[in-house]
């Protein structure tokens, strides 16, 4: 009985660690890594291990970090079930169906260097056909809910509270002539209160934890309160005649902001102007949203159950824009209204053409609500380091105001992993905790901070290195 850290191991991307146990082996995770682009494509491309030689998939939640590569694992001879929740499988249709169409096009991008280099042209990672391979492999599972992903292994998934379907991955291994090893893999933690989902909870009773610690080295700032900050962009657009572009994430962020957005506007808060949420990914994602109940928290299913306001993800003057036309038509029109739209990191999509057609506004009012990473379009727009910025490769100023959501991680900060570790090694006969999706100025401070309060053994695996169990 052994793990593999083949991925997420000190660095955060690509989740993916192995189980191996009687014979069997069980992946936990199949996720992209992301970084640059050449280095990502040869690390996705080359599995450690072929895929007909994994029994079973175990996924922690969809996030392409986590899920992304599954098209590959499948494409390498995968044959198995992808063990997810009903939630994380609804969600993981669109995201994978998108994410063949990014491998499309990062392709181009590669095999132009490489053919400056004499060098022969990659096909793509995996292509949409594998993709729905991929999808048609998914077995989906409630909450809660005991299954065996091969004989001698009991599992559950349990509320991770990080987004809609996320979870926690309880593994159960008989042993022959001693109690049963209980392995647990915390996948993404979220956090307490956040709107829409249930809150993440403990497991009872683990000897080993695979633990997250994305935020092992930092508080998440208070930042307010998110209703109020977009209720004055909302009301300051209105007043100067401008537009409230928010990018987001099509998945999470967006439906996020749209509750929001529907509260105030149920409590008759939010001035008179449309809001058009425009990405065709976010208007699947809000979709399948709806149809997971099980999944809300108790905040929201009271919203549903206010007789005006069945649908928390609609309101009067909200629209889904999926049509490239209406999305055009948007640009034209000369009224404050509030667009949401993605990518997230204004690196691509829809959002561009807002932002290309509203930044030299000075009335316009950019509000970014999520991590922007260095070296993205978001970053140097937050950061305001360029007065002229590029979009489409034209020349565009900058005048737009720039706000900032605050509170907005999907992911638990240092305080809050550390309460949730803690509870964890007292409900359990702990015996080691792995730490992973981290880089290591995350995950050593964590790791002191365990050591320092005596919980552990901590271990920060490398790739590719193998922890008995
Ligand atoms: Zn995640
Ligand atoms: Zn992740």
């Amino acid at each position: 009985m052994i793990v593999q850290f083949w991925g997420a191991a000190q660095t955060v991307t690509g989740s993916m660690h192995l189980v191996h146990y009687q014979g069997k082996k069980i992946l936990l995770d199949c996720g992209l890594f992301q970084g640059r682009r050449r280095d990502a494509f040869k690390r996705n491309r080359d599995l450690p291990f072929e895929g007909s030689e994994i029994d079973a998939v175990i996924l922690s939640h969809a996030h392409i970090d986590h899920s992304g590569n599954l098209p590959s694992l499948v494409r390498s001879g995968f044959k198995g079930p992808i063990y997810a929740t009903s939630a994380t499988r609804d969600l993981a249709v669109y995201l994978l169906l998108d994410s063949a169409k990014i491998q499309q096009s990062d392709v181009k991008y590669v095999n132009r260097k490489r053919k400056k280099n004499n060098e022969k042209p990659f096909t793509p990672l995996y292509e949409q056909e594998h993709a729905v391979a991929a999808i048609k492999q998914f077995r989906p599972i409630g909450y809660d809910t005991n299954f065996e992903p091969t004989p001698g292994m009991q599992c559950r998934f349990h509320v991770a509270g990080h987004m809609l379907g996320a979870a926690m991955v309880e593994l159960e291994m008989q042993r022959p002539g001693q109690s049963p090893f209980k392995l647990v893999f915390s996948g993404d933690i979220g956090r307490p209160d956040m709107p829409i989902l249930k809150d993440p909870v403990t497991i009872p009773g683990a000897n080993m934890i695979i633990m997250e610690a994305t935020y092992g080295n930092r508080l998440h700032p208070k930042g307010g309160d998110a209703k109020q900050v977009l209720l004055e962009a909302a009301m300051d657009a209105h007043q100067s005649g401008g537009k409230l572009i928010i990018p987001a994430f099509s998945v999470g962020r967006t439906q996020e902001i749209v509750y929001r957005l529907n509260l105030l506007a149920e409590a008759g808060e939010l001035p008179k102007m449309k809001v058009f949420v425009d990405s065709p990914l976010a208007v699947n994602a809000t979709n399948v949203f709806r149809e997971h109940v099980e999944c809300y928290d108790d905040e929201m299913l009271e919203q549903i159950m206010i007789e005006e306001d069945e649908d928390p993800l609609a309101f009067h003057d909200l629209y889904y824009v999926r049509n490239v036309e209406l999305s055009k038509a948007i640009n034209q029109l000369r009224e404050p209204c509030v667009v949401i739209s993605a990518s997230g990191m204004c690196e691509s999509g829809r959002i561009l053409h807002h932002l290309k057609n509203n930044i030299e506004q000075p009335e316009t009012i950019i509000l970014f609500t999520g991590f922007q990473a260095p070296h993205t379009l978001g970053r140097i727009l937050l950061d305001q380091s360029l007065d002229i910025i590029k979009i489409f490769g034209q020349p565009y100023e900058a005048r737009a105001q720039i706000r900032r959501l605050e509170s907005s991680s999907g992911h638990a900060d240092q305080s809050e992993l550390f309460n949730w570790a803690q509870a964890m090694a007292e409900e359990g006969d702990l015996e080691k905790i792995a730490l992973v999706h981290c880089e290591m100025d995350s995950a050593q401070p964590f790791k002191q901070l365990l050591d320092k309060s005596g919980i552990g053994p901590v271990l920060i695996p490398e790739r590719g290195q193998t922890v008995a169990l």
